[in-house]
């Protein structure tokens, strides 16, 4: 495939990349990893290239957040020792991801601007009640996940706003999460997929919980009925079974050649009693 025409720029800086953003508008993008912008027919006009913007790569924890940079690549999650320690589920999504040619480019910030709900960290983020900051001429905006993906393809950043850093809440004692996904085949986006997250308090009862939906709806899905049902009880077969029951019962799928309706809610109920039950293994331990 031949492209069409477009003036390629590489900022140096935040404020560079911001500037060329405002002056090209709606018809410049940003460029990351291009995992994902690149394969797109579309083309913008302009592609503001953020890669050389030094001090964007980055996974530390720092007042109470886990922080990662706006150009982190999800190869570096996998290798980070903090995240595997500390953040399982991040490291179930991102080897679920692609394959490792893709996540030695793709940021796991594209993978979240994007706004495609096939993605697999918009989920995870959100089970995980992350916030992400957006970087724009009016200085920064902190914007919870939850208000973050506003349809197909949309979010909430702003033209002439880059996504700089993704903010983890530092997990407690008793937390633990984790990621199921089903895919045809490996590096294929989810069928479906769920991310869960739990603290659990001193008898074991649930305290705080957060479980999202993967590729089952124009945005991923935020299980509110799931999580309100478990708050406060044990995580015992029979309210891991209703809690997927639950879980199924939110996803809203289309059929399409990955299945019919019907199998890929079925496929979260699954997926999400044993995102549960890994979450409580890890919380436990
Ligand atoms: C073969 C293949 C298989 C894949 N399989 C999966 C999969 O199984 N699961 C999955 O989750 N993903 C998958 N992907 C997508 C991949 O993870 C993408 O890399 C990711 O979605 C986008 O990250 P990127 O850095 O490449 O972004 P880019 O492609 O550079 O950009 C994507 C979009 O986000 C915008 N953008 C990028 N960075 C920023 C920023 N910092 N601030 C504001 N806007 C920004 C761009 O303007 C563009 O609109 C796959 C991709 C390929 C090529």
């Amino acid at each position: 495939m031949i492209p069409p025409a477009f003036e390629y720029m590489r900022p140096n800086t935040i404020p560079e990349a911001i500037a060329l953003l405002q002056q090209h508008g709606e018809d410049a993008k940003i460029l990351s990893g291009g995992q994902s912008l690149i394969p797109m027919i579309a083309r913008p006009a302009y592609l503001v290239d953020i890669n050389r913007i030094s001090g964007l790569s980055y996974i530390k924890e720092e007042r109470g957040f886990l922080r990662i940079g706006g150009l982190t690549r999800e190869a570096e999650l996998e290798s980070s020792p903090l995240v595997r320690l500390k953040y399982p589920i991040l490291l179930d999504t991102a080897h679920v991801i692609a394959d490792p040619q893709v996540r030695n480019l793709a940021t796991v910030a594209g993978n979240l601007a994007h706004g495609d709900p096939a993605n697999d960290h918009p989920a995870t983020m959100i089970a995980l009640g992350a916030q992400v900051v957006a970087t724009g001429s009016a200085g920064e905006r902190i914007i919870p996940i939850e208000e973050f993906f506003l349809s197909l393809f949309s979010t909430a950043l702003q033209p002439g706003e880059i996504l700089t850093e993704i903010r983890v809440p530092v997990p407690t004692v008793k937390s633990g999460g984790a990621y199921f996904k089903l895919e045809r085949k490996v590096g294929d986006f989810a069928t479906a997929a769920v991310a869960a997250q739990v603290t659990l308090d001193a008898s074991g009862a649930v305290q705080k919980v957060g479980i999202a939906l993967t590729n089952v709806g124009p945005t991923p899905i935020k299980a509110k009925k799931a999580e309100d049902f478990l708050r406060g009880k044990k995580l015992d077969e029979a309210t891991v079974r209703q809690a997927g029951q639950l879980a199924g019962d939110e996803a809203q799928p289309s059929s399409d050649l990955r299945g019919p309706a019907e199998y890929k809610k079925g496929l979260v109920k699954e997926l999400a009693k044993r995102a549960l039950s890994r979450a409580a293994e890890r919380a436990g331990r």
